[in-house]
């Protein structure tokens, strides 16, 4: 089981090593994009727990990547900590319920890389790469290609594509749980 995650993991600002998965596992890191591809997505920013709302599916995603031995690693743009309309204390409550949440159905997150900032202000802002070069990083024995990204935003795959990690989108059509079932069972067809 994973430890308890701690404060500075949950705001998306760690920087120690992410441990590496099981052998055998189909992928080294899956990354999942939040809104809209785990939550549902609403106007403006989640600043409150109660807001967080799981899609159909999405708890099911990660226990399934976990069960398969993938690291799991959360990439969210947050630029509401720029523009003062999303406190560290909000995100940190949001990310708290989030992890409450999916731990309730058997699944956790391995680690959460949070861009902050402003647009076109840092090279970690979706479509840059920041967020996954920064993750990969902390896992030196990752290798991007063995790695998926899932999101909902076409920002989400010219992020992956960046940083030389395949990414699958979902949506109405397609939810994560159906992309994330293919992809760790090694059924899914290329793109
Ligand atoms: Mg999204
Ligand atoms: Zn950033």
């Amino acid at each position: 089981m994973p430890g308890r995650m701690t404060d500075a993991e949950l705001l998306g600002e760690a920087a120690t090593p992410i441990e590496r998965p099981a052998a055998g596992a189909p992928f080294d890191i899956v990354f999942l994009d939040r809104d809209g591809t785990l939550n549902v997505h609403r106007p403006g920013y989640i600043a409150d727990p109660a807001e967080l709302v799981l899609l159909p599916g999405a708890a099911g995603a990660v226990r399934r990547c976990n069960e398969a031995g993938c690291v799991v690693v959360l990439v969210t743009n947050q630029r509401g900590m720029a523009t003062g309309e999303l406190s560290r204390e909000q995100l940190l409550a949001v990310h708290r319920r989030l992890v409450e949440e999916l731990a309730a159905a058997g699944a956790h997150l391995d680690a959460i890389q949070v861009c902050p900032h402003q647009a076109d202000s840092c090279d970690c802002r979706k479509p840059r790469p920041g967020l996954l070069l920064r993750a990969l990083d902390r896992a030196g024995w990752a290798d991007p290609a063995r790695c998926v990204l899932v999101g909902d935003q076409p920002s989400d795959l010219q992020a992956a594509a960046a940083a030389g990690v395949p990414s699958y989108r979902v949506g109405r059509e397609r939810s994560v749980l159906e992309v994330v079932t293919e992809l760790v069972s090694g059924t899914h067809a290329s793109v």
